[in-house]
């Protein structure tokens, strides 16, 4: 195959978040929640393709932290007792300064809106007509029980991390791990976002991935450091663009009232970077909020050395539909290639093969019942190891696109050769090459394959 004379990325002309809001919708990556009742805002539905896919995220996300020796995996409710939200501070303090336009109605942020910033302008109208910013408190409320009264008032969490909080000595004493290690957990979360926006990256219900690192105090920086070059080796791992990376230090004046040290790992969405996962050292301050809140001891015994502290704690929260959105963004290329017969554009989405939502795409090459009896039963072979899908509508050539287009590493196509020979054609999905296989060994050369990848 000619390699194509140009490749086209999300960001160069015409190519923006629409063109992948609508490949979603087509290909069954993401829809609209609640469409056919025109749709709840900011909310999304993962389809078929994209519910596999964020399985895949989360397994890729899960394992680096849980296959270490040092982290331990947690699964915490969604709601959990009033009090630990007046412990963390969001009860007062988890807000955003909402504005209000007197012309148009719009209700957006203070801190990020630019043209308020700027000449303190309505973003929709352009109207100084504006209330003052108050604060907006950002967790969503309701009531647990049959009594709706303030005493059964309780919050949809807005972040993981204080289950791992309140289950520090639970997870500890348990697993009998020493400090320093980690807990790790992915769940939903929930913010009444002022302005959501921009497809899947700020949304009011999300999933977040959390790591709460508790050490020693004294050796926190030498910590965050090690977590912050952890986690930039993980988005490299599994294919993002380094140069579309790039680290945004909190500066010491604004960091969040826990916070020794933040950074942002941000990526270039095709918004313009944004951010993509936070790095915090968090110091003593939750542990020691729950003390006093709760009036348990969470102090650590540090047995060889006789000395007990409050572990220092470093903390990655990245977000899985933030992260799946960083994905797609920079998996997505077309492929322009020009020859007597006119421009072609291949449409790849070159995800790494873990992430992508289907390993194999099992295509007989015509419907007849001699190729297609024996294609089942492949595809079933391979079901066994692999997410596989069978395709048997459409020329070849159409059904390979369509797999490039949703990111199926390899396509294996069964023939009239493959009655004699018992094997079958491999075509990958990135150079198109192709190679014959046996089918007795089908599963062992992709496994391999799919392990040898980078
Ligand atoms: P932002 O400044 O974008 O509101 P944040 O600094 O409040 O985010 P954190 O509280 O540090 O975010 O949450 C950790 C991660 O969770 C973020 O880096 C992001 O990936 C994800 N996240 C936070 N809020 C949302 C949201 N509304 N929708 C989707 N993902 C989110």
């Amino acid at each position: 195959m000619p390699a194509p004379q140009k490749i086209r990325r999300l960001g160069d002309p015409g190519l923006d978040l629409n063109t992948l809001v609508s490949l979603s919708k087509r290909r069954g990556f993401v829809f609209q929640s609640s469409e056919i009742y025109g749709g709840l805002g900011s909310c999304w539905d993962y389809g078929p393709l994209g519910s596999l896919m964020k399985l895949n995220v989360k397994r890729a996300w899960w394992q680096a932290m849980t296959r270490r020796s040092d982290i331990v995996g947690l699964d915490a409710a969604i709601l959990m007792h009033p009090m630990v939200w007046k412990a963390s501070g969001h009860v007062d303090g988890f807000s955003d300064p909402l504005v209000d336009c007197k012309e148009c109605k719009t209700r957006f942020r203070a801190d990020n809106t630019e043209s308020y910033l700027k000449d303190k302008k309505c973003p929709n109208c352009g109207s100084k007509n504006l209330s003052e910013p108050r604060n907006f408190n950002l967790m969503f409320k309701t009531h647990m029980g049959p009594v709706e009264d303030s005493g059964s008032v309780i919050y949809l969490r807005p972040e993981t991390a204080q289950g791992h909080f309140v289950n520090f000595m639970n997870c500890q004493q348990s697993s009998r791990y020493k400090v320093p290690f980690g807990i790790a957990a992915i769940g939903k979360s929930f913010r009444n976002e002022i302005t959501p926006g921009n497809f899947i990256f700020r949304t009011r219900e999300f999933e977040q991935m959390e790591m709460q690192y508790f050490v020693e105090p004294g050796t926190d920086e030498k910590f965050y450091h090690q977590w912050k070059e952890t986690r930039w080796n993980f988005y490299l791992k599994y294919g993002l663009t380094e140069s579309n990376l790039r680290f945004a230090d909190h500066p010491p004046d604004k960091l969040a009232h826990y916070a020794k040290a933040a950074t942002d790992v941000e990526y270039k969405f095709p918004m313009g970077f944004s951010e993509l996962e936070g790095v915090h050292n968090r110091s003593d301050f939750d542990l020691t909020q729950h003390m006093k809140f709760s009036g348990k001891s969470l102090e650590y015994f540090d047995e060889p050395n006789k000395k007990k502290y409050i572990p220092y704690v470093i903390e990655t929260a990245v977000g899985c539909d933030r992260l799946f959105l960083a994905f797609m963004c920079d998996a997505y290329r077309e492929e322009v290639t020009v020859d007597e017969k006119g421009e072609d554009t291949r449409i790849v989405m070159g995800l790494h093969p873990e992430l992508a939502p289907y390993k194999v795409a099992v295509l007989p090459l015509s419907k007849k019942e001699e190729l297609t009896g024996p294609a089942e039963k492949l595809r079933n072979q391979l079901a066994e190891d692999f997410d596989v899908v069978y395709d048997e509508t459409a020329s070849i050539g159409k059904r390979y696109r369509r797999q490039d287009e949703v990111g199926t590493p390899f396509c294996v196509t069964v023939d009239f050769d493959s009655l004699n020979d018992q094997a079958v054609t491999v075509r990958h999905r990135d150079k198109m090459t192709q190679e014959r296989v046996a089918m007795s060994n089908l599963n062992e050369y992709i496994q391999k394959a799919l392990k040898n990848y980078n």
